[in-house]
Order: structure tokens, then sequence, then C-alpha cells
């Protein structure tokens, strides 16, 4: 090991600590009262272009709050049609509910969901599109809403890796119906674990805030108006997450200097695809991630390792949902159900991607790649 070159960072600002602080003062803490639970709800679904917040305890909640608040809620039976190239969160929300997740095969150059292959899947049963804008990339919403409005169904868009990137200069979080944030540790704001709803539909916004506190009664508190869940944030998280909306701005711009470091050093390799920023996207690069061809396309442990010896830390991409074994096994899906995930998924990687990163690290990053896929 010579250096470590981290994947990501947590980056916390002074912010953050005087207003955990001031919710410690107040020992205002749980996730029940305290004025940064609405405050951050306010400010982030502002930022997201969306009129109502709703603040929860991860990304993972959050969708699964999502798919029981949408009306009628996802029930047994129904499907939903979802990007195979995901953090598996994304399909263990629709299985709480006991429904159907239907992968859908990706696009090649931005890796989220082809929007042409959507209207094959339908059927009588399907209630909802779940869109991923993966890596920070936004899916082409356009066909998506077209085909949704056609069918009758609810979209419902994941964002966890993607606060802040717009889609025809609209946010990600408000194209949808209802969008899905997560706030864990390495994604681009954090408050540790955290996550948030943003809609536009009060309606929604209101069970999804009943159901996220145990659908406490109106009038008689103890009184449940249905089966709720605890998945509240606290306001000590929500005072981080307040200090940390404060600087969004900053980490996408750091975000994006390191994807034009790193463009503008491995565009010339012609054995690395790189990641890619459509007419219609304003991608804000959570995690810059690559994609290994021609001879060293079946390569990848070889190339992750040789990166370890130099201090680079990576991360392997994603298994898709149709490649999980688990899944596989009880006969939900088949391997050879989305071949182009499946391509992409075995040969790919992200390099360091944290705000912190200076541009000597991106240098030795982008230095080391060269050499090693220059050898041999
Ligand atoms: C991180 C992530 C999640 C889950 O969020 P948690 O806060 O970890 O529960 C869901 N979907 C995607 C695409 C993610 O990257």
């Amino acid at each position: 090991m010579k250096r470590a070159i981290p994947v990501s960072d947590v980056v916390l600002g002074p912010l953050e600590r005087a207003y955990a602080n001031d919710a410690l003062t107040e020992g205002a803490i749980s996730g029940l009262f305290g004025k940064y639970i609405s405050k951050f709800e306010d400010d982030f679904s502002r930022y997201s272009d969306c009129k109502h917040g709703v603040a929860v305890s991860s990304g993972t909640t959050a969708l699964h709050l999502a798919l029981v608040a949408m009306n009628p809620a996802l029930k047994p039976g129904d499907e939903v049609l979802v990007s195979t190239l995901t953090n598996m969160a994304t399909f263990f929300a629709v299985l709480y509910q006991g429904a159907r997740p239907v992968p859908i095969d990706i696009e090649p150059d931005t890796l989220n969901l082809d929007p042409k292959l959507l209207e094959g899947k339908v059927t009588p049963r399907t209630r909802a599109i779940l869109v991923v804008h993966l890596f920070g990339h936004p899916v082409d919403m356009d066909p998506v809403l077209e085909i949704a409005r056609r069918h009758n169904l609810v979209v419902i868009e994941d964002c966890a890796e993607a606060h802040g990137a717009t889609y025809n200069g609209k946010k990600v979080g408000s194209l949808g119906d209802v969008g899905c944030f997560s706030f864990y540790a390495n994604k681009i704001i954090t408050t540790g674990e955290g996550g948030m709803l943003t809609t536009s539909d009060r309606a929604l916004a209101d069970r999804a805030m009943s159901l996220r506190s145990l659908a406490f009664g109106d009038k008689n508190k103890f009184m449940h108006k249905d089966v709720g869940y605890n998945y509240r944030l606290t306001n000590l998280q929500a005072a981080i997450g307040c200090g940390q909306l404060s600087q969004i701005e900053d980490f996408i711009e750091n975000k994006r200097r390191i994807a034009r470091f790193y463009n503008e050093r491995l565009g010339g390799l012609d054995l690395l695809e790189l990641p890619k920023e459509k007419s219609y996207a304003r991608n804000v690069y959570w995690m810059y991630h690559v994609v290994l061809k021609g001879r060293f396309a079946d390569r990848r442990s070889e190339v992750l390792s040789r990166l370890r010896e130099e201090g680079i830390e990576t991360r392997e991409g994603f298994i898709p949902y149709n490649m999980q074994e688990l899944f596989v096994e009880r006969g939900l899906t088949r391997p050879e159900e989305c071949p182009v995930a499946n391509s992409v998924a075995l040969r790919s990687f992200y390099l360091p991607s944290s705000p912190r990163l200076r541009d000597g690290d991106l240098d030795y990053v982008a230095s080391c790649v060269t050499k090693i896929l220059g050898s041999a």
C-alpha cells in the first residue's frame, strides 16, 4: 500500500456541528419534535422543486413508504417495473409489500432503465414504474411518463444517488409522482442514516407523514388510523441534514470537477467506458463509474487488485436483480432476463469520488489507471 485514496468520504462543516449542538442543547433528539425536521423537509423539498417533503429513517424506508402511501397501496399480486441495475434496496421495497418486481434492462450508455423496454412488460397487474437515477445521471423521463400516463401507472423515482440532478432543467424527485432520497453516509449529502420522500401531491404526503409515525389518531392519539411504521428521522439527524443542504451545490460542483478531471485524463483510453452526460441531463456524478472493455473486459479483479496495491480504493459495480442468486433460486427471475445489465455488471467498478480529493490525488489515480491498462 502506497497511499490510501478512499472511494468516498463524509465531509462535515461547522454548520452541522452548530445545528446538532443546538438540537442537543434543546434536548430535541427524537423524531417527534424539534425545529430541524420540518426545516429540513421544507428546505430539501424546495431544493428538489417539490411542494412537500417527508423525512424518514433511510432511503430504503422512503421507498417502502412511497409504495404504501400510493393510492391504493401496493399489494400482493401487483407488479412494479424496476430498473434491474441498482442497490437491491429498490427491489426489497417492492418485496416488502408482497408485490412482484419485474426487472427492466438498461441502456448501455447511461446504465439507467431503457424506456423502450417498458411497454412490452406492462400487464393488467402492473401498478407502478420505479426508475433509478443511477450514479447521479437522470433517467430519460419523458417516454417513461408517457407510458405511465397511457397505462395509468404511478411513477416513483429512486433518487438515492442523484440529489440535485436535473432532467431538461427539472430536478429529480419532482418528475414522477414521488421521489425517494437517501442520506446514508456516502450519498451526495448525509445525515449518517436517513431519507426523504418528495412530492407535490398533498394527499400522498399526508398519508406518508401519518404512516411514518405509527399512524397515530388525530383526536385520540392512541386510536390508530392504520397499520403504521416507525420510519422517523430524528431531529438530531435533521439538524445535520440542514447543515449539509446548505453546502449541496459545493458538493455537486466537486463531484463534477472530479468527473471533468477523470474524463479529460482517461478519455483517450479505448479500454474504458466512461460515464455519460446526455443533452437532457445535469449529471451529479455520485460515483465515477467505469466499464472495462476489450482485452480487459474479463480482468476486473486483476485491475482492482493492482489499484489496491497502489493504495487506490475501488468498489465493484452493482449486481443486477436478475443475477441475484436469492431471486433466481426462488424462481422470481432468470439470469438471462437482462443481458445488457449482465454484460456491464461484471466489467464495472467505481474510481475514488470523494469531494475531498484534490487534483494531485486525481492525477495519481488517473496515472495508475493509465499505467495498468497500458500494460499487458
Ligand atoms: C443507497 C441507495 C438506497 C438505499 O438507501 P439507504 O439509505 O441505504 O437505505 C436505495 N437505492 C439506491 C439506488 C441507493 O443507492
